[in-house]
């Protein structure tokens, strides 16, 4: 990772106060002066700043229940950032993996470790995530061969890779997807002439939602191990 990222990761410092330490000369990385906030460093670089070896912070990895209107965002907007939800040091430092709309409620994993985050979300790893979908009108029963078959989306050339749905009532079904294509549940449901009214993550990989809304917890190291 970048020298300036490391010093953040390591102190309490801003990215822009890292740089300036950096730039004065004040970062030595194996014993070399470097002063290009850029530079390239591992964690078993002996870095060392104002006398003292620095040590990266241990990486974070929470599950969120999203709840309705919040923004899968670090930054507030029409709605506030589901980061509103966690209170813990340098939150902001977080990135959702994986995004919600903002009227969608349910699992979201968040962390600061940009390698474990893009093994979820890469498109080749086909990872899993199941939906609990309340339909306007009752299931047709060709819709969930055509959903294993792939259909068309809107503006979209490319089918969608098989998805599996189960019943559960005429107008609740889950739904389990491999890609994460923009609003791509609700855009499934309006290619076979059906519409979303409620939409609600349950599960990621092997992973299943089971803290309360609005709540969080760290994911314990099997449940990260088991993504990569
Ligand atoms: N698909 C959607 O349409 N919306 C979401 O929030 C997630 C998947």
């Amino acid at each position: 990772m970048r020298l300036d990222k490391f010093m953040c990761k390591s102190t309490a410092l801003t990215r822009t106060a890292a740089t300036q330490c950096i730039e004065l000369a004040e970062v030595s990385v194996n014993g070399q002066l470097i002063t290009d906030p850029k530079f390239q460093v591992h964690e078993n670089n002996h870095i060392i700043w104002r006398g003292e070896r620095l040590v990266a912070r241990a990486s974070r990895y929470i599950m969120l229940h999203k709840p309705l209107n919040t923004l899968s965002s670090n930054v507030d907007g029409a709605y506030p950032s589901l980061l509103h939800c966690i209170h813990i040091d340098r939150v902001e430092d977080l990135h959702i993996v994986g995004r919600l709309d903002a009227d969608t409620s349910g699992l979201v994993l968040l962390t600061d470790d940009g390698r474990w985050s893009f093994e979820i979300i890469r498109p080749d790893k086909l990872c899993p995530k199941t939906y609990r979908v309340t339909l306007r009108d009752p299931i047709a029963d060709d819709v969930a061969p055509r959903f294993l078959a792939g259909i068309e989306l809107q503006n979209e050339s490319q089918l969608t890779a098989p998805a599996t749905l189960t019943i559960v009532s005429p107008k609740e079904v889950l739904l389990t997807i491999t890609e994460g294509r923009y609003h791509q549940v609700k855009r499934m449901f309006a290619a076979v002439g059906n519409r979303v009214n409620g939409l609600h993550r349950e599960q990621i990989g092997n992973l299943q939602l089971d803290v309360e809304l609005g709540q969080w917890r760290n994911l314990t190291a099997q449940e990260v191990a088991s993504f990569i």
